[in-house]
């Protein structure tokens, strides 16, 4: 037996990763997601390359009539569409604490957004009552665990000032 079967079978002893899609164990390179249920995600293709309105999977990118006449913002990055099984993924850590699908979303988007240079990543506010009722913002969640904050800012959802005195 090789080094890395033998040191797959012993993590998948003890700590097996299992997929959050499907629940088979992963092999030791993949993380959170088995390479099958990747490949069936709803990937946004095509879709209007400014606003990333999705298209019928016959058209050809291209500017949607409203990015034609212009937009306040230049640019929307939108990897997957709001479909099956990510919608689950997403209604099921939102509402039941499935924070394992919250880890592999982020991990996609992770893996699927091009390189992206900000300086803010501002999650959708949650209303006062919703977010006491749930006890967290599935957003800044989800933004917490796909981008690293940039040490200098202030945490954009509680103002808390910034960690590294020495930022800018
Ligand atoms: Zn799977
Ligand atoms: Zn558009």
């Amino acid at each position: 037996m090789g080094f890395l079967p033998r040191f797959e079978s012993l993590r998948n002893f003890f700590f097996p990763q299992y997929c959050a899609q499907c629940g088979k164990i992963l092999p030791f390179y993949r993380l959170l997601v088995c390479e099958d249920c990747e490949k069936g995600l709803p990937f946004n293709h095509p879709a209007c390359p400014q606003c990333a309105q999705p298209y019928p999977p016959s058209q050809t990118p291209h500017l949607c009539q409203a990015c034609l006449k212009g937009r306040a913002f230049s640019k929307v990055w939108a990897p997957f569409r709001y479909e099956e099984p990510l919608r689950s993924w997403i209604l099921s850590f939102k509402f039941e604490e499935r924070f394992e699908r919250a880890r592999a979303l982020a991990w996609l988007l992770k893996k699927h957004l091009p390189p992206l240079e900000f300086d803010l990543a501002v999650p959708v506010p949650l209303g006062r009552k919703r977010g006491r009722r749930r006890g967290y913002n599935q957003s800044a969640l989800l933004a917490r665990l796909a981008f690293k904050k940039k040490p200098g800012y202030p945490d954009p959802q509680t103002g808390d000032p910034p960690s590294d005195p020495a930022g800018p």
